[in-house]
């Protein structure tokens, strides 16, 4: 099968001939339909965080079941599915708790390959990682059945795709780990595939005032249709003293879906006494965040949101009765389209920052 492949840090991907082993027990064969490229996947080709080489990236799929493993239960060939990296295993404390999100997977039951065992992916005698157990820059992948969830089989597959990672993370981390309530302030730092979802996320938990901060002014255009009521330009100086100003003394929520220094420490400094901010976006390795510490006295909060908390099998197919109602947008969010020979050019145009997402297409 055709496949993308990371050889090198700092490379662009390489189209290779890569070979896939059939799904044991509790995996499944997925022919991949469509794969969302996601900020998380640059990150990895840039070394910002560090994955065994070579690798076959992406993460944010929909496709459809070819083949099952004799224990799987939940699927069968044919069915739609959208994969998540959230694989829970349902036994841990986490995943009992009603946190699948932070399940202890393979450090506890052991949901991955072992080691001496024959890898999924390779290419003759030598082995290709598998990444957050999907690899979805490939024509197929065997991933464990709970990486996947079943859904509806009529919705075009480029925007089921993003379902397993920029919407379920934006819109779980306003519903799921924030729990806003209806009335708030809130502020959304970065308009890109999470931010927007943050703020539809917002709309639709009924917050009052929905302020959307960026860099690019094409972004900020983008927040107002997914429900911002006010932008801010980034570029512009005292961001935090303007939102403090506009807003009488602060947000009540902040999310930073960028994830870097700057931003995290502005979610902090735009909340009210008592506001809470949550960090979405994925901060570098090694990077350390510096809080004003007079905060605490004040009962500010800063909180880490991991994927949105999501429990996808319940959330996805919720989150698509949202837009077959047409309450949560989808379609706008897939800026373009390519085939996988493409993939370089889409990382390309998501350095730009004038997308919201490139969405890479199998025949
Ligand atoms: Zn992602
Ligand atoms: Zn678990």
């Amino acid at each position: 099968m055709k496949a993308a492949v990371l050889r090198d840090i700092n490379r662009p991907l390489i189209i290779e001939d890569i070979s896939i082993d059939s799904p044991s027990s509790n995996e499944v064969l997925v022919e991949t339909k469509a794969s969302g490229v996601c900020r998380t996947d640059l990150h990895y080709i840039e070394g910002n965080y560090i994955h065994q080489l070579p690798v076959i990236l992406g993460h944010e799929v929909a496709g459809v079941v070819k083949k099952v493993g004799d224990n799987v239960r939940y699927l069968k060939e044919g069915d739609t599915v959208v994969g998540c990296l959230s694989i829970f295993c349902g036994r841990c404390e986490r995943c009992l708790e009603g946190n699948p999100a932070l399940c202890l997977r393979d450090s506890i039951w052991g949901l991955s390959r072992k080691s001496d065992d024959k890898p999924k992916l390779y290419k003759e005698d030598e082995p290709i990682n598998q990444f957050l157990r999907l690899s979805s820059f490939a024509e197929f992948m065997v991933v464990h059945e709970n990486s996947l969830v079943k859904v509806d089989s009529d919705i075009e597959h480029e925007k089921l795709a993003l379902l397993g990672c920029g919407i379920t993370t934006g819109l779980g981390a306003v519903f799921r780990t924030a729990r806003i309530k209806a009335g708030s302030t809130v502020a959304v730092i970065g308009c890109g595939g999470v931010g927007l979802n943050v703020i539809q996320g917002a709309k639709l938990s009924g917050a009052l005032r929905i302020i959307a901060i960026d860099t690019v002014e094409s972004k900020l255009q983008m927040a107002i249709k997914h429900g911002a009521t006010e932008v801010i330009d980034a570029n512009s100086r005292n961001v935090a003293a303007k939102i403090i100003e506009i807003t009488k003394g602060g947000v009540d929520y902040s999310f930073d879906a960028i994830g870097a220094k700057i931003t995290a420490e502005q979610a902090f400094d735009i909340i009210r006494p008592g506001g809470t901010a949550t960090i979405v976006g994925l901060i570098p390795e090694g990077v350390k965040i510096e809080l004003d510490g007079v905060g605490f006295i004040d009962e500010k909060k800063i909180q880490g949101s991991c994927m949105g908390s999501n429990q996808f099998r319940v959330d996805i197919p919720r989150y698509i009765d949202l837009y077959k109602q047409g309450r949560l947008q989808i379609d706008s969010l897939v800026s373009q389209t390519l085939k996988l020979e493409s993939i370089n050019k889409a990382f390309e145009d998501m350095k730009t920052g004038q997308l919201a997402r490139s969405v890479i297409v199998f025949d």
